[in-house]
């Protein structure tokens, strides 16, 4: 491990009076289950770590005219909560995936959403949910759809001088019915080779509105458009779902990479199959 100056402020001014201070030299840790990692192996090599563990009026779970997260919620707390389970399913279905029970004691939904993997659990029911990062720095805040925060691998809309304070997710949302499946090698303790969530808006037995959004499909988790606009005004039967499979695991929708976990050709048959059981699962929860 590289020596490093910790520093846990009990404000944002007081963090934002940092960043200034420490620069490029400076990273921000909420809870460390990423940056540490990289610390240890080698890959970060800040000199001054700014914790936002302080800040602990970003870490909550409210619902009035819309949902709001604080960055500083963590995965258990998502988990946990019973809002979350019962109007944002597919959230506390990510959150709830993510590492072992000590992880999600200390990631952050923040974190999760920042450090942007490809594979991030909780990105997939973030964009399903119309989700929106609220970033605040020194000049005020700025709100980005979850849609537009993802650039790249790794990269994020987020500036250097920025913040996420808080997730708000349309109270409207919560109509949805909606699943996140993560499928991997084993239950425990692993990324997904795929990230599948599923948003239905049934009107009687007729999907008014869809969401689709996928992990590790593509460089960045991704909405599939396509496939929610076939879906629109058919009925909610399997043929149609497995139909919207079909069109959203073309090539014209997603992209998956072969890497060491898994070949592209079965990410994209695992997405064809998956839509509709998500869909299902949606639906019956
Ligand atoms: C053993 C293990 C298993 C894991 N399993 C999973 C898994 O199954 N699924 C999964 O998705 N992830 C997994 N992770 C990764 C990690 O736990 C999550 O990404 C977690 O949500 C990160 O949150 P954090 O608060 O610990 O982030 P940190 O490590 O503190 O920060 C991550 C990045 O985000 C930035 N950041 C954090 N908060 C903010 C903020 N509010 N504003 C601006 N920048 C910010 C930091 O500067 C850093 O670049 C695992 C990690 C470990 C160690």
């Amino acid at each position: 491990m590289i020596d490093y100056e910790y520093l846990k402020p009990a404000s944002l001014d007081e963090v934002f009076d940092l960043m200034k201070k420490h620069g490029s030299k400076a990273e921000l840790v909420a809870g460390g289950t990423d940056v540490m990692v990289f610390i240890k192996q080698g890959n970060h090599s800040p000199e001054v770590l700014i914790s936002l563990r302080g800040l602990t009026d970003l870490c909550y779970i409210q619902k009035n005219s819309a949902y709001h997260i604080g960055a500083l919620a963590t995965h258990r707390m998502l988990e946990q909560s019973q809002l979350v389970k019962e109007e944002l399913t597919a959230l506390q279905q990510g959150s709830s995936q993510v590492g072992s029970i000590q992880v999600r004691n200390m990631g952050t939904l923040g974190g999760n959403i920042c450090n942007a993997a490809p594979s991030a659990d909780t990105a997939a029911p973030l964009l399903v949910l119309d989700a929106v990062a609220v970033l605040q720095s020194p000049e005020g805040q700025r709100r980005v759809p979850i849609e537009e925060f993802f650039i790249g691998p790794s990269e994020t809309v987020k500036k250097n001088d920025e913040v996420l304070v808080e997730i708000e997710i349309p109270s409207e949302m919560g109509r949805f019915k909606t699943a996140y499946c993560k499928h991997a090698r084993r239950q425990a303790m692993t990324l997904p080779i795929i990230g599948v969530s599923v948003g239905i808006l049934l009107e009687k037995d007729v999907i008014a509105d869809a969401r689709i959004a996928l992990t590790v499909a593509a460089p960045t988790p991704i909405r599939v458009r396509q496939a929610e606009d076939f879906l629109k005004g058919k009925p909610f039967e399997e043929g149609v779902l497995k139909e919207a499979g079909e069109i959203a695991s073309s090539p014209e929708c997603c992209m998956p990479r072969d890497s060491l976990r898994c070949e592209g050709w079965y990410r994209e048959e695992m997405v064809r199959i998956l839509i509709p059981r998500v869909a299902m699962a949606a639906v019956e929860e």
